[in-house]
């Protein structure tokens, strides 16, 4: 049996591709967090002890090893003036479209996270989370590739055909975004987060050719891996889409640029298995059970199963980190959640026995 690591440690050793005393556990979704602490959403959004709290909370709940300081996809683009709707039973949405002509691509700015929309916020849960648990537990946060930025901030429709009509002004906002992205990944490590989860939504071969990828998505994600590289921390890419890119990923990111990939394994045309035996040697596989619909609609018992054929499939040697290729929703029962912890504890100890044996 291996010596007891820290979550951190065991967080480290999986994205280093080697064996730590169990398989890592991460869970991500707010919503489900500030569920389980009583916090109305809107709330839960605007107050960084609450985010810190509730990971906390979670944490310590499920055993899970890394936090996930990341309340919404909008705390960075209320700082251009997006316009949110918010409800106190969920995450706010958009009123608008804050780019509503190509010209607009222009006119955004480098955002100073200290300051503009609510990346203060993330930034101050961080601070307080990694004061309180840091030195045991791994803190994340994420933000999103530009490329994926863009839907949101234009629509997914006209955001696809500016790429073709003004790929120019594209241009142009897209760097914009990368040095935001860079900016908030910089303070967020400043303020104590020790992972760095980098959501590209748009890199999925049923949206974007590798042709569009390589000029609209690579080159800023290039950009965004050179100088989060200089902050020594590691980023794992999430790409939760049905066809992910990852062959892509793993031959054009330059060799050590993302530690890990979480993706949907249960339901993209890529199961874990595959991952391990293709790519298993070159990034940490972040996956293993269905968000979507075992842990809304299956039984304790098959979540527990997913796990267990997950870690059979691609917990050798290390390299993985029990996850959900997405967020789970709020409304997961909670005996399924529970049931993902007690099965990583029961099957995920290394050195890992055989199917037979557990
Ligand atoms: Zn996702």
């Amino acid at each position: 049996m291996n010596r007891e690591m820290s979550s951190l440690e065991r967080v480290c050793a999986a994205l280093d591709l080697e064996e730590p005393d169990r398989v890592p556990l991460w869970i991500i979704g707010c919503p489900y967090m500030a569920r389980l602490a009583g916090i109305p959403y809107d709330e839960f959004c605007r107050s960084p002890e609450k985010i810190a709290n509730a990971n906390r909370l979670f944490m310590e709940r499920y055993g899970a090893d890394i936090s996930y300081n990341w309340p919404d996809t909008w705390f960075t683009h209320e700082g251009w003036g997006m316009r949110m709707i918010w409800s106190p039973n969920s995450p706010p949405v958009p009123a608008e479209p804050l780019i509503k002509a190509p010209e607009d691509y222009e006119k955004l700015g480098v955002l100073d996270p200290r300051r503009d929309g609510r990346m203060p916020i993330i930034l101050k849960s961080i601070e307080i989370l990694s004061r309180d648990v840091g030195g045991h537990k791994a803190i994340s946060t994420m933000q999103f590739s530009p490329l994926s930025f863009l839907a949101q901030i234009r629509g997914l429709v006209k955001s696809m055909q500016d790429l073709i009509l003004y790929p120019d002004l594209v241009h142009a906002g897209l760097r914009t975004i990368a040095e935001t992205v860079v900016e908030f990944f910089r303070e967020a490590v400043r303020a104590g987060a020790t992972v760095l989860l980098y959501h590209n939504a748009r890199e999925d071969y049923s949206l974007l050719t590798k042709k569009q990828v390589e000029e609209f998505g690579w080159r800023y994600d290039s950009m965004v891996l050179k100088e989060v590289r200089r902050l020594g921390i590691p980023m794992v890419l999430h790409m939760c889409g049905p066809e992910p890119m990852i062959d892509f990923v793993i031959s054009e990111y330059p060799k050590g640029g993302f530690k890990g990939i979480q993706f949907w394994d249960r339901g993209s045309n890529i199961s874990l298995r595959e991952a391990k035996e293709k790519f298993g040697d070159k990034i940490c596989l972040v996956a293993g059970f269905d968000n979507v619909r075992t842990i809304s609609f299956g039984s304790p018992s098959d979540v527990e199963r997913e796990v267990e054929e997950a870690i059979a499939a691609a917990g050798d040697g290390g390299g993985l980190i029990v996850s959900s290729g997405c967020e789970i929703p709020p409304s997961a029962p909670e005996g399924n959640v529970k049931a993902v912890a007690r099965a990583v504890e029961r099957c995920g100890r290394y050195p890992l026995r055989r199917s037979h044996e557990i």
